[in-house]
């Protein structure tokens, strides 16, 4: 949705004033914006969110649900983080999320993929094969794969991930 700006004295004839879809008042200023369909006073186009005024010539906003929002504030809201890698579901982006390497998982399914172990801040866990796994798990798995005679796929990563920093926020404030 982009903003015009225009001359208010163009419109509606002579002297006629807009009435402001914000604030319900004639706009008499020199300039109003028009934005879906309506017109604005500068002042009255705003974030319903942050308040940030929209008014900037050929800026963008968005609706949703009756509400007017900044980029930013539509992203926040409206946008996805990505997909679970747990559960293969659409992670909205307000959530808090888990990242580790790339991955991103909701809170409730950052687990153990083996005992469904939940992890707390300060716990080890292991990323192998792309899965998350706890300490004992991995421990279990690294012992049978040095006592099979198959090697271990390559992609089992010895080092261990404190989850203390991969604790991540998308909302952002
Ligand atoms: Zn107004
Ligand atoms: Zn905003
Ligand atoms: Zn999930
Ligand atoms: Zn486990």
């Amino acid at each position: 949705m982009q903003i015009s700006q225009e001359p208010s004295a163009s419109i509606g004839g002579d002297g006629e004033r807009q009435e402001c879809a914000g604030c319900k008042k004639k706009i008499t200023d020199r300039y109003l914006l028009k934005a879906l369909e309506q017109f604005w006073h500068e002042d009255c186009l705003k974030c319903s969110c942050c308040d940030c005024r929209l008014g900037e010539v050929g800026s963008t906003l968005f609706t949703k649900a009756n509400l007017l929002l900044c980029r930013r504030d539509y992203l926040r809201l409206f946008g996805s983080t990505g997909y679970c890698s747990a559960c293969s579901k659409m992670i909205p982006a307000f959530e808090m999320v888990m990242r580790v390497k790339g991955n991103v998982y909701h809170l409730e399914c950052f687990a153990c993929q083996q005992c469904n172990h939940r992890f707390c801040v300060g716990d080890r866990f292991y990323m192998c094969d792309n899965k998350i796994l706890c300490e004992y798990d991995y421990e279990e798995r690294m012992v049978k794969c040095s006592s099979s005679s198959s090697s271990c796929s390559s992609s089992c990563p010895p080092p261990f991930n404190s989850i203390h920093s991969a604790v991540s926020s998308s909302v952002l404030r």
